[in-house]
């Protein structure tokens, strides 16, 4: 089955008791027993709730790992894989990663002591010079944000291969429609599935998906300890919104990329940064590892002024932190989303006052261009 197909059949499909063709929300904590510990495979909704199962089932079938899990966010899911972990054990983690998982590392899991080294995973020497015998995961995103570096994740498979440690991928930005991490030899991925997964702004869910069953046991058991789960309406949710991934990549993708090609015509812009172009560092090796661009893009107008300009003018792109929902949105990372980073980091890792970042939605491209036109001229 291909993946278009994969994302319409995978899974769980409808309710064998009444024939419907989605799968029912179970709104339901407890389920009756015939006799004790004699039961139709639920006990207690934070052990297992069947629309979550569904769910759970289906990422698993769609990402390849023997088994998933739902959270009440990508932080819930994150935090729970953290917890997989022992004080004294060490990380290994991507240098610009989403700043809510620098903040979870350094000021809660690192009270808890576990430790972190930040390395740039696109250089694989700093990686393995950061591996020490404590050493238990590499912790990943590719392409980051906003800058939208790209990492090689097989190589970086390669490596934690070598050395007994995990691979976790932070898969949010391309979703398992486009990049399977872990046919790359990648053990966990995991998705802030609030953004492209859910894709209409209306639910805060993460997904966790283990390559390996008994990695995949562990993670049950943390699951079902911490009890961070996602609710069956919310699961629900992730399953319809799951459904059009397939059509809404290919056009977030088809209008980033015409975006993106637009604005590196113009010469008032000073940067364009999208995987898709051929002039972006890691175009080769992101067409080697995935089997599209996705749908983010970033650009540098000069100057903060000249942001707050387009951001006051344009009328179609909502001023909004998050990212992969259908409507555009646009944000200036520096004093947003990557606002917490010293200015002198910032500017180490390229993150300009100028820097606009879209998230392209799925309106006609020829409007998104002439709005942009408008609040950039
Ligand atoms: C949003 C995001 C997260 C956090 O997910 P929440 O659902 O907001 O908790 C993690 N990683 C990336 C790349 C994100 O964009």
């Amino acid at each position: 089955m291909r993946i278009k197909t994969r994302l319409i059949h995978g899974g769980i499909e409808g309710d064998p008791h009444t024939g419907a063709v989605s799968v029912p929300i179970y709104q339901v904590s407890t389920y009756k027993q015939e006799a004790i510990g004699v039961h139709k495979g639920f006990e207690y909704s934070r052990t297992g709730n069947p629309t979550r199962h569904a769910l759970e089932t289906y990422i698993a079938e769609i990402e390849g790992g023997a088994r998933g899990f739902a959270f009440g966010s990508g932080m819930a899911a994150l935090s729970t894989i953290l917890s997989l972990f022992n004080k004294g054990d060490h990380l290994v983690v991507g240098d610009d990663v989403y700043g809510g998982t620098f903040r979870v590392v350094t000021r809660v899991f690192s009270r808890l002591g576990l430790e972190a080294t930040y390395v740039d995973t696109s250089n694989l020497e700093a990686v393995e010079a950061a591996i020490r015998p404590e050493t238990k995961a590499i912790i990943m995103e590719t392409p980051t944000n906003p800058l939208l570096k790209v990492s090689d994740i097989a190589a970086l498979a390669d490596v934690a291969k070598a050395k007994n440690v995990l691979l976790i991928v932070d898969n949010t930005f391309m979703t398992p429609y486009w990049q399977n991490p872990l046919d790359l030899g990648a053990d966990i991925v995991f998705h802030s599935a609030t953004k492209y997964l859910g894709g209409h702004s209306d639910v805060v869910a993460g997904l966790v998906v283990a390559k390996d069953p008994k990695v995949g046991e562990d993670l049950h058991f943390v699951q079902n300890a911490i009890g961070g789960v996602l609710g069956p309406q919310d699961s629900w949710l992730l399953l319809r919104g799951m459904k059009t991934l397939g059509i809404r990549m290919e056009e977030h993708e088809q209008n980033a990329r015409t975006l993106a090609k637009w604005l590196s015509e113009r010469s008032d812009i000073k940067r364009v940064l999208y995987p898709g172009l051929e002039s972006h560092s890691g175009h080769e090796l992101i067409k080697k590892q995935a089997r599209g661009f996705g749908g983010m893009i970033s650009f540098d107008v000069g100057s903060a002024e000249r942001a707050d300009e387009v951001l006051s003018k344009v009328k179609y792109y909502t001023l909004a932190e998050s990212l992969g929902a259908v409507e555009s949105l646009i944000s200036v990372p520096a004093r947003m989303t990557h606002a917490s980073i010293p200015v002198e980091r910032r500017a180490e890792l390229g993150i300009t006052e100028g820097l606009v970042r879209i998230s392209v939605g799925i309106e006609d491209v020829q409007d998104l261009i002439e709005d942009l036109e408008q609040a950039l001229s």
